[in-house]
């Protein structure tokens, strides 16, 4: 186990997706590593901000949800005569409900990543060229994402 791997599992973790094998060698790891255990608290508080995204999203899927509701039971009373928009309103709401959660975290940890470096001011940095003293976060924000894209 490596500094690299356990900050690429790193959001995996938090959110306890992994095996409990894997938790422990990162657990353990990260007991012993200053670095990594900064990084955890670090996206720990990324973790807090991204779950607040994700309620705000929730609540606006249950805004989102309630013409749909009005739209159902129309459909249940046009059902008795055709049937035929019961078969749309099904289709619709599946595809809604497949679509990924995951995507969302991700998205919400690039948002917040995004704003953090910003502050930092390091795509400003990366515009300019790699130096050594941002060259160390630089790899650890492509870690990040990098792990994302997988
Ligand atoms: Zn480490």
């Amino acid at each position: 186990m490596n500094c690299a791997i356990v900050k690429e599992w790193m959001p995996h973790y938090i959110d306890g997706l992994l095996s409990p094998e894997m938790e422990l060698s990162i657990r353990l790891h990260i007991e012993s590593c200053p670095d990594c255990a900064e990084w955890l608290e670090e996206a720990k508080a990324m973790s807090e901000l991204w779950s607040e995204m994700d309620a705000d999203r929730e609540q606006l899927q249950a805004q989102m949800d309630f013409p749909d509701l009005a739209a159902d039971v129309m459909t249940h009373i046009e059902q008795l005569e055709t049937g035929r928009r019961s078969r749309a309103t099904k289709a619709t709401n599946v595809r809604r409900r497949s679509a990924p959660k995951t995507s969302w975290i991700h998205y919400g940890v690039a948002a917040c990543l995004s704003l953090l470096l910003l502050q930092f001011g390091v795509f400003e940095n990366l515009a300019y060229g790699i130096t050594e003293i941002n060259g160390h976060m630089s790899n650890s924000v492509t870690q990040w994402f990098g792990g994302f894209g997988r």
